[in-house]
C-alpha cells in the first residue's frame, strides 16, 4: 500500500487546523471553549457589577430549577444521541458532497461570538461584526483578485450570505440593477448629463460606464437647490425597475425585451432559482453548451452575435469555476473575451463568477502580497494541475463584475456561510433600500462607515454575526494566499490526482469484470466515476449496478454508521445536455450502447458515482494509509459482489 505521492509529505503545518477524524484536538478546541466561555461571563458580570444578581444564588436548590435542569438535560442527551446518525463529514472516509471538517479556529471563533449574539442587519445590533463582516469581503476580494484597498474609490465589496444560492441572487439583483438605471435616467428626462441616444444603448452601457454616470448624477443633484434636488432625485426613482417593477419597466421600453441570462448547462439549479425569484422567469435562463463540462467559447460567441443582432439584451453571462458535479472549471478568460467582442457589437453584460465551489482555489494562485503566482510555480506542486486554460481561467477573475464564494464548501467554515464579492463598490448604492443613500467619503473610514447598516445592500436582513466572526478568523489565522490556505486547499488537488491515477489502475484491475471510466478528466479536487459490468450494453442494467454501489456508500437511518466503509455520492449524464457527441463518447468508453438510452426513465441517463476530495487527511502519510487506495479495495469487493446477483450478464 505504499503508494503515497512523494509530492504530498505530511504537512505539520495543518496538524492544528482542524479537530481532526479521530478528535485529535479535542484538548485545544476545548481549552479555547472554556476560555472564552468564561471571558463572556466576566464581560457580563462587568458590565455593571453593582447591579445584584438577578438569579438568587440558592436558585439551583429550588426543585422546579432542578426539574428544569433535568428536562434540558434528557433532551440534550435525546439531541446528541440522535445526532450520532449524522454524517461523518469529518472523516476521510467521506469523499460524497461539498463538506468536510470544519476549521478549528472557524469553529472556536463562531462559538465564541454566539453568546454575544450579533446580528449583523447593522451596526447598531453588532458594532464589532459588521466590520468583520467587510473585513471578510475585502479578503475575498484580494485572493480573487479585485481591488481590496478601501483607500482606493473603485474598491471591491463583499458580504455574506446564508449560502451560494443567495449569493447568487445578489449577483442578478446587481446587474439589473446597474444595466436598468441608465434607462431610468433617460426616462426621467434628466438634463446635462450625456445619456445614452436610445434605451439599447443605455441598457448595454458597461458597468464601469454606468458606475461614472451614477455618480455625475449624484454631483449633478449636489449641485442643484435641495427642494428642486428632492424633485429629480423622486424622478428618477419612479423610472426604475426596481420601483415599476418588470412588467411596467420592460414595457414602457418596447425596444427592450426581457434580457437573457446565459450558464453553462453545468449551472447549479440556484440559477433557475434566482431567475424565479426575480421575476425574470425562467425561460429567459439560456443554458449553454459544454465540452468536457467546461463552457463552449465558440458557442457562447454564437450565442452573444446572434443576441447583438435581434438586439436580445443579455443580463449577465454566468461561468462556474468549480462546478457542482464535477469540479470542472469554465474558462473565464473566454467569457471575458467574447465580452469584449459583443462590445464592439453594442451588446454589453454582467460577467459572473459562480465560484460557489472552486473559490478558496484561488488562495494557490496569489502571493502573501495579492499578486498572482506563475503557471510554472504552482505546477512544480502537481502532476497536471493547473490546465492552462484552469490558470487562464483564475488570472481572470479580476476582470469580472461579481463572484460567489461559499466559505461554508471549501472555505471548511460552518453552514450557513456563503459570499458576494463585486469588483467596484460604487455599484453597491444602486441596490440600497431606501434608494437615497449619499455618501461623499472616498477614504477607508468612509467606505466602512458607508456599509454600517449592511441589510440596507443585502437580500437577507437579520443574520448571524458569529459567522463574520468565524471566516474573519478562519482567514487571518490561515491567509487565503498560497503559503497558508494555498496549503489546506492543494491537499484536495494532490487526493484528486492521486484518485484519479488510483481510477486508471483500477480500470485495469477490473478488466473482465467491469468498465471503468473518469468521464471528465478532473480540473480540481472532485472526481466522477462511470461503472458498467463487463459484457453488458444496456443502459438500465449499468445504471442498475451504479445505483447498487452508491446505495453502500450513502446514509441509510436504519444501519448503524459504523457498517458503512465509505460515504459518496452520485450524479447523472444527461444527454440532452451532454449533446451526442459527448454522449457517444462516454457510453463507448464504457462499452454501452447509444440506442439502450430510453426516452424516459430509468434509462434516460446514465448514473455514475462522484468523489468530492476535499477531506485534508485522505494521504495520510504518517500511518502510510491512502483512504483512496482504500476506498478503491472497497469498490472492488462491491463489483465482484455485485456482479455474482447481476442476473442476465454472463461471466466474461
Ligand atoms: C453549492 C453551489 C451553489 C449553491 O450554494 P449553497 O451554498 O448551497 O446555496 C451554487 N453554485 C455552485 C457552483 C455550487 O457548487
Amino acid at each position: 500500500m505504499a503508494r503515497l505521492p512523494m509530492s504530498a509529505p505530511r504537512d505539520h503545518f495543518l496538524d492544528a487546523c482542524f479537530l481532526g477524524p479521530y478528535g485529535e484536538n479535542d484538548t485545544l478546541l476545548e481549552k479555547f471553549l472554556v476560555e472564552f466561555l468564561r471571558d463572556h461571563v466576566y464581560w457580563r458580570r462587568n458590565f455593571h457589577p453593582e447591579d445584584p444578581p438577578a438569579i438568587s444564588t440558592a436558585a439551583t436548590h429550588h426543585p422546579d430549577y432542578r426539574a428544569f435542569e433535568a428536562r434540558t438535560r434528557r433532551e440534550l442527551h435525546q439531541l446528541s444521541a440522535a445526532l450520532k446518525k449524522s454524517v461523518p463529514f469529518h472523516s476521510p472516509r467521506y469523499v460524497g458532497h461539498m463538506a468536510s471538517d470544519l476549521l478549528l479556529p472557524g469553529l472556536a471563533a463562531q462559538m465564541l461570538a454566539l453568546p454575544y449574539n450579533p446580528n449583523n442587519v447593522c451596526e447598531e445590533a453588532a458594532p464589532v461584526t459588521v466590520e468583520l463582516e467587510l473585513k471578510v469581503g475585502l479578503q475575498l476580494a484580494r485572493m480573487l483578485g479585485y481591488p481590496d484597498d478601501p483607500g482606493r474609490p473603485d474598491c471591491a465589496f463583499g458580504h455574506l450570505t446564508s449560502g451560494g444560492t443567495l449569493a447568487n441572487y445578489q449577483a442578478l439583483r446587481l446587474a439589473l440593477a446597474l444595466k436598468s438605471f441608465p434607462v431610468a435616467l433617460r426616462a426621467a428626462r434628466v438634463p446635462e448629463l450625456d445619456l445614452p441616444e436610445d434605451d439599447w444603448q443605455a441598457f448595454n452601457l458597461p458597468a464601469q460606464q454606468v458606475i461614472a454616470l451614477r455618480e455625475r448624477w449624484q454631483c449633478w443633484l449636489d449641485d442643484q437647490a435641495p427642494g428642486i434636488a428632492e424633485d429629480w432625485r423622486l424622478r428618477v426613482e419612479a423610472e426604475r425597475v426596481e420601483r415599476r417593477g418588470l412588467a411596467a419597466f420592460f414595457s414602457a421600453h418596447g425596444a427592450l425585451r426581457a434580457p437573457l441570462v446565459l450558464a453553462p448547462i453545468t449551472a447549479h439549479y440556484s440559477w433557475s432559482k434566482g431567475l424565479k425569484l426575480l421575476g425574470l422567469g425562467r425561460d429567459q435562463l439560456r443554458l449553454l453548451p459544454v465540452r468536457g463540462m467546461r463552457l463552449d467559447g465558440d458557442a457562447l460567441h454564437e450565442v452573444l452575435a446572434r443576441c447583438a443582432e435581434q438586439h436580445r439584451p443579455v443580463l449577465m453571462c454566468v461561468a462556474v469555476l468549480g462546478s457542482t458535479e464535477y469540479g470542472t472549471i469554465d474558462p473565464v478568460h473566454e467569457v471575458v473575451a467574447a465580452r469584449l467582442q459583443a462590445r464592439t457589437e453594442g451588446l454589453d453584460f454582467s460577467v459572473h463568477v459562480d465560484a460557489a465551489w472552486g473559490g478558496y482555489l484561488a488562495a494557490l494562485f496569489r502571493n502573501a502580497d495579492g499578486s498572482l503566482r506563475t503557471h510554472s510555480e504552482i505546477a512544480a506542486e502537481f502532476e497536471h494541475f493547473p490546465s492552462p486554460e484552469v490558470y487562464a481561467a483564475f488570472a481572470a477573475l479580476g476582470e469580472t463584475d461579481s463572484i460567489t464564494v461559499d466559505p461554508h464548501k471549501l472555505g471548511y467554515l460552518p453552514y450557513g456561510i456563503g459570499a458576494f464579492v463585486c469588483r467596484d463598490h460604487r455599484a453597491m448604492p444602486l441596490l440600497a433600500e431606501p434608494a437615497d443613500y449619499v455618501f461623499d467619503e472616498q477614504d477607508a473610514e468612509g467606505y466602512m462607515a458607508r456599509y454600517r447598516d449592511l441589510g440596507q445592500f443585502t437580500p437577507e436582513g437579520s443574520k448571524p454575526g458569529a459567522n463574520a466572526a468565524a471566516a474573519y478568523v478562519a482567514h487571518r489565522v490561515l491567509p487565503l494566499e498560497h503559503q497558508h490556505f494555498g496549503r489546506l486547499v492543494s491537499t484536495t488537488i494532490h487526493a484528486a490526482e492521486a484518485f484519479r491515477n488510483a481510477a486508471r489502475r483500477f480500470a485495469i484491475d477490473m478488466e473482465g469484470l467491469a468498465r471503468v471510466a473518469v468521464p471528465f478528466e478532473p480540473d480540481s479536487n472532485l472526481v466522477g466515476l462511470a461503472l458498467n459490468p463487463w459484457g453488458n450494453t444496456e443502459v438500465s442494467q449499468a445504471n442498475w449496478f451504479v445505483r447498487a454501489l452508491h446505495d453502500m456508500q450513502r446514509c441509510d437511518l436504519s444501519r448503524p454508521l459504523q457498517t458503512r466503509d465509505f460515504f459518496g455520492s452520485k450524479t447523472s449524464l444527461q444527454p440532452a445536455l451532454l449533446g451526442a457527441a459527448e454522449t457517444q463518447r462516454v457510453l463507448s468508453s464504457l462499452g454501452l450502447c447509444m440506442a439502450s438510452l430510453g426516452e424516459n426513465a430509468p434509462a434516460d441517463r446514465l448514473l455514475i458515482l462522484r468523489h468530492t476530495l476535499m477531506n485534508p487527511y485522505l494521504l495520510d502519510s504518517e500511518n502510510d494509509v491512502s483512504y483512496i487506495d482504500r476506498y478503491f479495495q472497497f469498490l472492488k469487493e462491491q463489483v465482484l459482489a455485485l456482479r455474482a446477483k447481476l442476473p442476465s450478464v454472463d461471466a466474461a
